[in-house]
């Protein structure tokens, strides 16, 4: 059975509003009885996450179903080179933001090389001709580059009013990243 996620990026935030975000969204999740403040093996991956609180259903619009499904958690996270942010399976076109043509893939992955984001590292569009920094392009549907995230594994769609809640404890505007792993 595949894994689905929900990733909340806060693309803009320097290294101590990432650490910032962090502390109040986690401060947040905790406070309001949505996760448990004692951090288990819950995530999809080598970090330990939040596994669900008492009020963790309050968070979506529909019940959460967790049979047969091992993540559940949420992982809080900062680190101070942004992270490229994808969404797994699902995959996901990348197109210049001068002209719109669509970026050669290989050579995108080429300027990406590697799991951080680079300022440095740009692409030049096969169509215009132009150079521009890999967070610039437009990534359909969207992925992107954070120092700040949180990640929900296997769980319904957020609510709206959460969203705004989190987006308003992090002072940060939240983008949505959907992925399958
Ligand atoms: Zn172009």
């Amino acid at each position: 059975m595949r894994n689905t996620f929900i990733t909340l990026i806060a693309p803009d935030l320097d290294e101590s509003a990432a650490q910032r975000a962090a502390r109040e969204s986690e401060k947040y999740l905790i406070s309001n009885g949505y996760v448990s403040d004692s951090m288990t093996n819950c995530v999809l991956d080598s970090a330990l996450g939040y596994p669900p609180g008492p009020r963790f259903s309050e968070l979506f619009t529909e019940p959460p179903c967790s049979f047969g499904l091992t993540f559940n958690g949420v992982e809080v996270r900062a680190t101070t080179i942004p992270g490229f942010h994808e969404n797994g399976q699902d995959g996901f076109d990348v197109f210049c933001p001068s002209c719109g043509a669509r970026a050669d893939m290989a050579s995108w992955g080429r300027a990406l090389d590697g799991p951080y984001f680079d300022v440095t590292r740009t692409l030049v569009c096969p169509a215009c001709k132009r150079e521009e920094r890999l967070d610039r392009y437009i990534y359909r549907p969207y992925v992107g580059f954070a120092r700040f995230w949180i990640t929900l594994w296997n769980t319904p769609p957020l609510r709206e009013d959460r969203l705004h809640e989190l987006s308003d404890a992090a002072a940060a505007s939240l983008r949505i990243v959907l992925g399958t792993r």
